[in-house]
């Protein structure tokens, strides 16, 4: 189960914005993109080139991709069968993206990041209808419940998220016990899905 590893504050630097990969530094003064707002390396700060049609897309299909930390194989698999189902492929691709497991338990506010959340499940301390579940990827259905096993719940790092982060549950989840479970009310329609990504580029790009 591949994930990217390497400094993760140039991928923000890149795409030119905030992508909320580090959790309490991105809303501090620390945010490299406050102080370096131009893209990383040495050529960060030459002269950019015009944005092509092509370039514009490819961003906007990496943007997405490093928000929810998916690989291009596995990224390319998901818009394959998004583009198979019924509806606006872009926006199944979104809901897709938006039902992995690590991404619930980051919505919870368990994860102060996608990949701190992604941990908790990874180390175990996620469950789905009361079974522990380990794959950060498996797509939550509508009804199944997810929660923190009791052990967690004690976890100084989860406590220390929940009273601080309050981040709300969005609404096509349900929260309950304490913040320590959701449930999916629910699929995710795109206006619940706050990402700042244009999936229409996306779709363009993979299509041609
Ligand atoms: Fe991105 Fe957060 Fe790093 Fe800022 S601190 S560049 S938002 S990962």
């Amino acid at each position: 189960m591949a994930r990217y590893t390497g400094p993760v504050c140039r991928l923000c630097r890149r795409e030119k914005m905030k992508l909320f990969l580090k959790g309490p530094k991105c809303d501090s003064m620390k945010c490299p993109i406050e102080r370096r707002p131009y893209p990383p390396g040495e050529h960060g700060r030459d002269r950019m080139r015009q944005g092509s049609e092509y370039l514009t897309q490819l961003r906007e299909k990496q943007k997405a991709r490093r928000i929810y930390g998916v690989f291009e194989k596995q990224f390319r698999n998901l818009y394959e069968e998004a583009n198979r189902q019924t509806g606006i492929t872009g926006e199944n691709l979104l809901r897709m993206l938006e039902l992995r497991l690590d991404n619930v338990a980051f919505r919870a506010g368990w994860g102060a990041s996608r990949a701190q959340a992604r941990q908790l499940v990874r180390h175990g301390h996620v469950m789905v209808n009361g079974k522990r579940v380990t794959i950060p990827s498996y797509r939550l259905r509508k009804g199944e419940v997810v929660s923190l096993r009791p052990k967690a719940r004690q976890m100084i790092v989860v406590r220390h998220n929940l009273d601080t982060l309050d981040r709300q549950v969005p609404a096509w989840l349900e929260g309950g016990a304490d913040g320590h479970e959701v449930t999916v009310r629910e699929l995710p329609l795109r206006d619940h899905i706050d990402v700042p990504v244009r999936e229409s580029l996306i779709v363009e790009l993979y299509s041609k």
